[in-house]
């Protein structure tokens, strides 16, 4: 449904997309997850043909993104960044007139309106201008002009940024519900966002793909250390010291108290080793109490930190520090 090849683009001696390369199918939730600055908005900027790229191909639904712009604008709905205005419109007539322009008419028109203001929540405001609704209600209506023809594909920039956490949900099933008849891709900070709605996820860093995964698969891609949480009774110094000897332990952490005074530790531990009978021989050997042990899985989000971690040590020095300088 979507492809791109190659995809550059520089800005005033800044590449912010560095031979960016990507498929995808028919029907997924498409994740870009990426620090400040990473490329994200610029890729989507590029799928929606706001701008060209300075070279390589997109194709959105088999149309070329330069070559047939219309075409792609025409089966596309796009939440952007900041998601422009117009102060003294009404909501209604706001998203009538966004109707007439992606060339919906009569009770088609009617109904679509009817149907984004019951799916987006915004029944009770729609006579309200725009330039008085809240943040969250701005990003609803934003959502509402997005879905209005039922696109087969939907770009969704930050869609829950601002929100307050009962509107990020009722967003969220939104997205899920247009999910059933579009592709999307949406770009989020948020990694329980990713968790929520995505089925794959792209991670991009300084204009580069680092990482194109199923959320589950990255975890266990990246999963070759296991850790193991535990709480002691005993000095900490003697406890690190009696952890570590341990073969296969790579690291201990201290990280938290007890209301009884019990310290928590976090063991990192090569995965090809179960160490859970030796950490518990080695604690109780030392005459120490083990008050408890359980074995944890990786979270996405340290997944994320590590492979942007990874991506940035074998990347040069940037000019900004989100982007890449051209020829550097
Ligand atoms: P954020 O999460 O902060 O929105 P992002 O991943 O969406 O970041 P982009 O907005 O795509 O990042 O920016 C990528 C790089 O390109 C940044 O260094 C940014 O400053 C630069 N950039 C983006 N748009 C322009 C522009 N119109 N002119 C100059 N530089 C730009």
């Amino acid at each position: 449904m979507i492809s791109a090849q190659a995809l550059t683009k520089n800005f005033e001696g800044i590449r912010a997309l560095n031979g960016v390369s990507f498929e995808i199918e028919k029907g997924e939730i498409l994740g870009f997850l990426g620090p400040n600055g990473a490329g994200k908005t610029t890729t989507m900027r590029i799928l929606t043909c706001y701008f060209p790229p300075t070279s390589g191909t997109a194709k959105v639904a088999g149309f070329d993104v330069m070559q047939q712009s219309l075409e792609v604008r025409r089966r596309v709905g796009y939440l952007p960044e900041n998601f422009p205005v117009y102060p003294e419109m009404p909501v209604n007539v706001y998203l009538d007139f966004v109707a007439a322009i992606k060339g919906l008419s009569g009770l088609e028109r009617t109904s679509r309106i009817k149907a984004v203001l019951t799916d987006c929540g915004l029944e009770q405001v729609q006579e309200r201008a725009l330039g008085k609704l809240s943040k969250g209600y701005r990003q609803r209506v934003g959502l509402a002009q997005a879905i209005i023809s039922q696109p087969p594909v939907l770009i969704l920039d930050e869609p829950t940024v601002g929100l307050d956490p009962i509107q990020i949900v009722e967003i969220r099933n939104v997205i899920k519900r247009q999910a059933e008849r579009s592709t999307v891709i949406l770009s989020t900070h948020i990694l329980q966002e990713v968790n929520a709605l995505c089925n794959r996820v792209i991670i991009i860093n300084k204009g580069s793909i680092v990482a194109v995964d199923t959320p589950d698969n990255l975890r266990m891609k990246l999963d070759t250390v296991n850790r193991v949480h535990i709480e002691v009774d005993g000095p900490a110094d003697r406890v690190s010291e009696v952890l570590t000897r341990i073969a296969g332990v790579e690291k201990v952490e201290q990280v938290g108290t007890t209301a009884t005074g019990s310290i928590e530790y976090s063991v990192y531990v090569h995965k090809a080793r179960d160490v859970r009978r030796d950490i518990s021989q080695a604690v109780v050997g030392a005459e120490m109490g083990l008050l408890s042990l359980h074995p944890m899985d990786m979270t996405l989000e340290e997944v994320y930190i590590q492979m942007v971690k990874d991506a940035a040590s074998s990347t040069p020095a940037a000019v900004e520090p989100a982007a890449t300088p051209i020829g550097g």
